[in-house]
Order: structure tokens, then C-alpha cells, then sequence
């Protein structure tokens, strides 16, 4: 009999390489209790987390919490089943209802998990005779929901309009439609997306555009619409993806658009038909969460003074961040043993970030991926910033 694990040989050997360069395991870090937003048992130590997606710290709203509970008590723990094949539960449709009219849309469909709201809108809107563009940088769904879709693939430059405008120019006698997709945040390095140029390309070249909002829905606009709010381009943005996992801290993800096809994309859109649709506690949690979102602006004031303290503190260091401020800051490193040595030091000195390594980084460099948080306080930010300076020192 072939082993049939044997494709993964290389994995296992470039894995096993690592891990003789680290006293633990960077990809099974164990969070053994979250005491609060910011603050988690690892190791059996306090430790403070600058390694989430947790940007509003609504993941311990106690709002959120309560309604989930409620919610489980009088429905359920879970739908066990599809909304196609199963039933819609009217919460799923309240849900709908709401991030539609926050997003000032017609239409917003949910989906299970972010990933799934890409692989289930992509792979819907696009086939075989269509062509998407994408950011080169774009997340694994975008591309995994390419390729479930059948579509020709064109990757342009990242956050390059005049890369993308130069493929655009290519495909002026394509019969078929055109889909350009681009992030809002892009979740490695914090960089955020020129939305309004591409906005201008796709009207001269007879594009849609799509933007994944998922780093920054509730994150930046006055009212947490993302980048397209920021840069006033939200009405034509044709398809908004995001996800309820970072900002609103639950799980599931969404498509919002005005186009009515939207409808029909219910009945042609894989990853939302066969699956089991969001169970009712998380959908409560996540209404909950949502009330917060846009109750409190103010999260998203204390977000950015984070981010800038954070990045500030850094820069003074000495360290590699990029110019650009925002609630995901990387930490450029230049090897990987270096960037494993810094990250353990970092963990054992009571701080977690996230150790992200090639080729899942831009560049082929290793990075050290920081996220900021409203619930951080300025001494917790300050901690952080001093525990990455004595670390650095070691290596200087
Ligand atoms: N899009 C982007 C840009 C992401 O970074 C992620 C998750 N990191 C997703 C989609 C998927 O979201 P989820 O983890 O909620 O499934």
C-alpha cells in the first residue's frame, strides 16, 4: 500500500527543522485560559495577548455572553443543519436584516465562517468564463474560493493600482465578467488597501469589486464600515465579505451587497447550502456584539491611539514596523532562526504575538504579527513595548 501521508514528507522535514530551532512549538501554542481580553493563562503564566484578532475586545463582552446563554436555553445549543436543506431560524434572518441596514445594503447573507463567506461569494459569482483579479497578497479563502470557482486567475501587484489597471487593459475583448478582490487590512501586515483608486479602475474597465472587510469591519470609518467608509467609496464597492471573528469577536462571516442576484447566490453558493448553518447563541452573541460595535465609537478612538502608541513604541526601539499605523502592526525580521529565538524570548518574557513565517508572509520575510486592541490599557501597551526592547537588546 503507498503511504498515503507521503506528499507531506517535505512539510515534515522543513517542520521538524523548526522545531529543532524552538524550545516549543510556535503552530500549537496552547492558550490555557483567557482571564480577560487582553490577558491569558499560557504556560501556566499570566500573559499578556498582543497576538489576537480580538480588536474591540468584544470576545469577553458579558453582553454577548448573556445572550448566548439565554439564547441556548430557550432554542438550543445548534440548528443541525443546513438552511437550504434545514430551515432558517428567524435569528438568522434578524441578523441579516440588521448588518444589511448597518452597512446602509440591501442584501446580506450569512455564512458559517469568514472563510466560508469567501469560498461560498467567490465561488458563486465567478466561473470558468469569468476572471478574477486579485491582490496578490489575499488571504487563503479568497484564493481557495478562486479555485473552487473555476475562474481564470490574475494576481496583480500588492495595493498596486497601476499593476491592476495594466491587467485590466489586457483583457479588453474578455466576453466574460471581471471580479477584482482586495482586503480592507491585510491581516500580515496591517497595510490597508487604495479601495477608492481601484473603485475609479473598475468603473473604466467594466469591473466589479469586491472587498474583504474582515480586519477591518468595526475596526476603522466613524462608524466602523471599514475602508470603504474611510475613504468614502462605500457605494461602489459591489460585494462586501467580512467576518464576525475579530471585531465582534464570535464566529460566522457575511456578504452584503445591493445587487439582487444575491438572492439566487443562496441557491448556487456550495459552502452556504451544504453545511450547517450558524447555531442560535452565536448569532445572539453576535447581535449583541454588533450593539456594542456601533454604541460605542469610542472603542474605535482608543483602538487607533493604541495602534499609534504601539507603533510608536516600536519604532523607537529600532525595530522594522512599516510607516503605516494600524491596529495590525509586523515586525520585519530577516531569518527565521532569528525570528523563532525572538518570538520564544518574547513568549517566556509573558508576552504572545503571533510568529508568522514563511511563505505565508508577503515578502519571504519572517514576521512578528502584533494586534492591538481597544481593551488594552497604555501600561499594558507600555509593558509590551519594554518587554520588546529588552529582548532586542539580546540580540544587538
Ligand atoms: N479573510 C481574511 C482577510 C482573513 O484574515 C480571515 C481570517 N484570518 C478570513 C477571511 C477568514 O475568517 P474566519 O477566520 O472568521 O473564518
Amino acid at each position: 500500500m503507498n503511504n498515503i501521508f507521503a506528499k507531506h514528507e517535505a512539510l515534515q522535514k522543513a517542520y521538524k527543522n523548526l522545531i529543532t530551532l524552538s524550545p516549543r512549538d510556535p503552530f500549537h501554542v496552547v492558550i490555557e485560559r483567557p482571564l480577560s481580553a487582553t490577558v491569558g493563562i499560557i504556560e501556566g503564566r499570566e500573559t499578556l495577548l498582543f497576538g489576537t484578532n480580538n480588536y474591540l475586545g468584544l470576545s469577553q463582552s458579558q453582553k454577548a455572553a448573556q445572550a448566548a446563554i439565554e439564547t441556548a436555553q430557550t432554542m438550543g445549543v445548534g440548528t443541525t443543519g443546513s438552511r437550504i436543506a434545514n430551515g432558517t431560524f428567524g435569528l438568522h434572518q434578524t441578523l441579516e436584516k440588521k448588518l444589511a441596514a448597518f452597512f446602509r445594503r440591501k442584501h446580506c447573507m450569512i455564512f458559517s465562517t469568514g472563510y466560508q463567506a469567501n469560498l461560498g461569494t467567490i465561488s458563486a459569482l465567478v466561473n470558468k468564463d469569468d476572471v478574477l483579479l486579485l491582490d496578490a497578497d489575499s488571504h487563503a479563502s479568497i484564493y481557495d474560493g478562486a479555485k473552487l470557482s473555476g475562474a481564470q486567475v490574475i494576481r496583480f501587484r500588492h495595493n498596486d493600482p497601476a499593476d491592476l489597471e495594466k491587467r485590466l487593459a489586457r483583457l479588453k475583448n474578455h466576453t466574460g465578467a471581471k471580479l477584482i478582490i482586495a482586503e480592507g487590512i491585510y491581516s500580515m501586515t496591517g497595510n490597508i488597501a487604495p479601495l477608492k483608486e481601484f473603485v475609479d479602475i473598475k468603473k473604466r474597465h467594466g469591473a466589479y469589486l469586491m472587498a474583504d472587510e474582515a480586519h477591518s469591519f468595526g475596526v476603522l470609518g466613524e462608524h466602523g464600515r471599514g475602508v470603504a467608509e474611510l475613504q468614502n467609496c462605500e457605494d461602489d464597492i459591489d460585494f462586501i465579505v467580512g467576518t464576525f471573528s475579530k471585531s465582534l469577536g464570535t464566529v460566522g462571516g457575511y456578504c452584503i451587497s445591493d445587487n439582487d442576484g444575491i438572492n439566487l447566490m443562496r441557491l448556487a453558493s456550495r459552502p452556504y447550502m451544504f453545511t450547517a448553518s450558524l447555531p442560535p447563541e452565536i448569532i445572539a452573541a453576535t447581535l449583541a456584539a454588533l450593539e456594542d460595535l456601533e454604541a460605542h465609537p469610542e472603542l474605535r478612538v482608543k483602538l487607533q491611539k493604541n495602534a499609534a502608541q504601539l507603533h510608536a513604541g516600536l519604532q523607537d526601539i529600532g525595530l522594522n514596523t512599516g510607516s503605516h499605523i494600524s491596529p495590525v502592526i509586523a515586525v520585519t525580521l530577516d531569518n527565521i532562526a532569528q525570528a523563532l529565538t525572538f518570538w520564544n524570548a518574547l513568549l517566556e518574557s509573558g508576552l504572545y504575538v503571533n510568529l508568522s513565517l514563511p511563505p505565508a508572509t508577503p515578502d519571504e520575510r519572517p514576521l512578528l504579527r502584533c494586534s492591538v486592541m481597544a481593551a488594552h490599557s497604555p501600561q499594558e501597551i507600555d509593558k509590551a513595548i519594554s518587554i520588546f526592547k529588552s529582548v532586542y537588546n539580546m540580540f544587538k
